[in-house]
């Protein structure tokens, strides 16, 4: 199964190589650029980015005798390219509630950035619902009610096992009595049933859209880095399931430098909203494309 969890940690570009060696200075030829492909790869980009960001790379350089850190830095620029116009915050619009969907496997960081985001919320003045709509696991439920009660926003829940669906739908009634500004849906996560999930997500989307046909407003894909280039199929199952308006990339604090994020800014161009870089509830930072291009080149 493609989406079998790879839980192996991504390393970052290899420091000490033949590419970025003794070698002052050296000729940006094929075999050199063959080389920082692999390296890319290694990084987890992905072939097909790995091959266009060397291509850019050679363009204008191609020839020419660079130093290690002329090459480092025309990567970063390549990369930074790449990543810009996907680095986009959550947007927040004039609607009352704002509906978003939060979806991502069991175990991506899904309760800790639903938590995390409505802390942010918030600070920043807005009125937040948190939905514990991952009914089947208590845990789930216990966990975000604690990550609710850190950020100081109520969060609604139901029985065991009852539907979601009916919890969104008196989520999006509660929150419009309440005049809240935003209302975050927790959603389940299990993949082992994708038809199951997948009726589940949209019986929500219905549900939900009787009372705001424009609702769900951001459906956000939480994603861990330290699955690597997992990460793209499950862009892609998502993206069957629901309309993915948006990526959260976490557990970006660990061994993992995703360069997985390259892979999916080059091939879905979603937007970045934001990501993970640890457990505790600030630890969420804005997408800094220059900062993480430097962090990917080493
Ligand atoms: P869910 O099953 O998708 O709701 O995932 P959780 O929110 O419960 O997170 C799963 C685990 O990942 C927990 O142990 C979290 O503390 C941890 N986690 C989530 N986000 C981050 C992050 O950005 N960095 C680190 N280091 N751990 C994270």
């Amino acid at each position: 199964d493609p989406l079998e969890v790879d839980t192996k940690p991504v390393d970052p570009l290899p420091q000490k190589t033949g590419v970025f060696g003794r070698a002052p200075r050296r000729v940006l030829d094929d075999d050199m650029l063959e080389q920082l492909e692999e390296l890319l790869i290694s990084s987890d980009m992905g072939v097909d980015t790995a091959v266009r960001i060397t291509a850019n790379l050679a363009e204008g350089r191609f020839g020419r005798k660079l130093s290690t850190a002329e090459i480092k830095s025309a990567l970063a620029e390549e990369i930074a390219r790449v990543m810009e116009p996907v680095a986009r915050p959550l947007p927040i619009y004039n609607k009352k509630p704002q509906v978003i969907l939060v979806v991502g496997v069991n175990g991506s960081g899904k309760t800790t950035t639903i938590g995390k985001l409505a802390s942010q919320f918030k600070k920043a003045g807005k009125s937040v619902v948190i939905a514990a709509g991952d009914t089947f696991r208590a845990a789930a439920v216990g966990q975000l009610q604690v990550w609710g009660e850190r950020a100081g926003v109520p969060v609604m829940t139901a029985a065991e096992g009852s539907d979601p669906a009916s919890l969104a739908f008196d989520a999006m009634t509660q929150a419009e009595k309440d005049g809240a500004d935003l209302l975050m849906i927790d959603t389940a996560g299990r993949l082992q049933n994708r038809a199951d999930l997948m009726e589940e997500l949209s019986k929500i989307i219905r549900v939900i859209r009787k009372k705001d046909p424009d609702a769900p407003h951001n459906t956000v894909l939480v994603l861990d880095a330290t699955t690597g280039q997992n990460a793209v199929n499950q862009v892609e199952v998502f993206r069957k399931m629901a309309d993915v308006t948006g990526l959260v990339m976490t557990k970006l604090d660990g061994t993992a430098k995703g360069g997985v994020l390259v892979s999916l800014a080059d091939k879905f161009a979603l937007p970045i909203h934001a990501i993970g870089v640890g457990e505790q509830i600030d630890d969420l930072d804005a997408f800094d494309p220059q900062e993480f291009a430097a962090a990917l080149t080493g």
